[in-house]
């Protein structure tokens, strides 16, 4: 679960006085912070945590001698298969001691995760984000279009008074629900715009099919999927803005941020990222001291910039050059719905999935691939079914089909989403 800014008040506004400051840090004071950050974590791992404790003593690792940066390269790579098979031994020692909560995800790989959050990362996490979000000039309190995925029971979308933010559930993507919504911004006029691209996208695409021109908002912030270049050309044309990205993920192990000119940034005082030769994104949260992830393989690859060049907002984080993440396809049901990455969250409950893909081959029939372990049962594929259905509801088949490997796509990409009947929309 995401806590909310108002849940852990105090520690998100100190926090964000932090972050306001070591965001015009100099490389030298980047560097030493992040070695005191990795030092003290795999300190407290190596001390605290028994997949660590065991995993050091293994390979001979003297957590009194850890130097930081230049001694990461000892440990190796923590795989999401990890995690998914040894989530307990992950956990801290007398971890309901550190005020934790459950989180879990399926990301772009379909891999169903549960992992333990304890509240220092979630207020950094939170008060990182508001300031990657000041970057495109906003602040608490300012109007704003939220789509997410909120599972409204009997409408497609509320206004929150308290944070001024008009909310959009994604489940009801359609083409009635999308004409509502957008008379309802133009009424509005949200100066930011926050959401997956595929729905800003589609939101869009309704608009000019139904020839009407959407509110324009000061800028748009992106989010939850990759946004290629295609997807940001239609969408600055489309709402007459800048758009920027944002990457982060549910186990808090990386983030990158686009500024004011445009560069993404890694958030190099919330984590520690190196890519690996053939370009894999590993992260290090600093904060989780309840469930450390260290060299976290994240399933994304990244290309990074020139590290001689420097960013005219004057931040001294090192410059990411592209985000080579998954590009999924959508489902669209009976009922006219478009669903896009928020779709992984279905699978979050099933036990035993290693990792899962949806191959829609018409429009009312969807092949579930997946690669199961020895503890999946009758109850996982309720549960999973479940959560499909909620999404899907119940005019779609779905064949499950347990498989060695999901299906490739022509780029060589297994997407969470294949779908065979048209993408006539991205
Ligand atoms: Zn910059």
């Amino acid at each position: 679960m995401e806590k909310s800014i108002f849940q852990i008040p105090f520690k998100v506004f100190k926090r964000y006085r932090f972050y306001k400051r070591s965001q015009f840090w100099t490389k030298a004071q980047i560097e030493q912070y992040q070695d005191e950050q990795l030092k003290k974590l795999v300190q407290h791992a190596g001390k605290n945590v028994p997949y660590f404790r065991n995993l050091f003593e293994n390979i001979g690792l003297d957590t009194s001698t850890f130097r930081g940066r230049i001694d990461m390269h000892k440990i190796p790579t923590l795989e999401k298969e990890t995690v998914r098979t040894h989530t307990k031994e992950l956990i801290v020692d007398n971890s309901e001691k550190s005020g934790i909560t459950w989180d879990s995800t399926s990301g772009s790989t379909g891999t169903p995760l549960h992992f333990v959050l304890d509240d220092a990362v979630q207020a950094n996490k939170i008060a990182a984000l508001l300031r990657s979000y000041s970057w495109a000039g906003y602040k608490l309190g300012k109007k704003t279009l939220s789509l997410q995925s909120y599972y409204f029971q009997d409408r497609a979308y509320k206004y929150n008074r308290l944070y001024n933010i008009l909310r959009f559930d994604s489940n009801k993507l359609k083409k009635s629900s999308a004409i509502k919504v957008i008379k309802e911004i133009n009424r509005f006029k949200p100066e930011f715009f926050m959401g997956f691209p595929f729905d800003i996208l589609m939101l869009g695409r309704f608009a000019e099919e139904a020839g009407i021109t959407v509110h324009r908002p000061r800028s748009i912030v992106t989010y939850g999927e990759t946004l290629s270049n295609k997807k940001r050309e239609f969408l600055e044309k489309a709402y007459r803005c800048k758009v920027f990205d944002f990457f982060s993920l549910h186990e808090r192990a990386a983030m990158i941020s686009e500024c004011e000119h445009g560069n993404l940034h890694l958030i190099e005082d919330f984590a520690f990222h190196e890519v690996l030769e053939d370009g894999k994104l590993v992260g290090t949260s600093f904060y989780n001291y309840a469930m450390p992830l260290i060299r976290y393989e994240i399933g994304d690859n990244i290309v990074l910039d020139d590290v001689s060049k420097k960013c005219k907002c004057g931040r001294n984080f090192r410059m990411v050059k592209e985000i080579i993440g998954k590009q999924c396809d959508y489902i669209e049901t009976p009922d006219g719905r478009f669903l896009g990455s928020v779709m992984s969250h279905s699978i979050d409950n099933a036990r035993g999935v290693v990792c899962s893909q949806c191959i829609q081959n018409a429009i009312d029939r969807i092949d579930i691939n997946l690669v199961v372990d020895d503890s999946f049962n009758e109850s996982s594929r309720i549960a999973l079914e479940k959560g499909l259905k909620k999404r899907l509801g119940n005019n779609i088949e779905l064949n499950f089909k347990f498989v060695s490997q999901l299906e490739k796509k022509a780029s060589g990409k297994t997407p969470f989403i294949i779908s065979k009947i048209g993408n006539r929309y991205i």
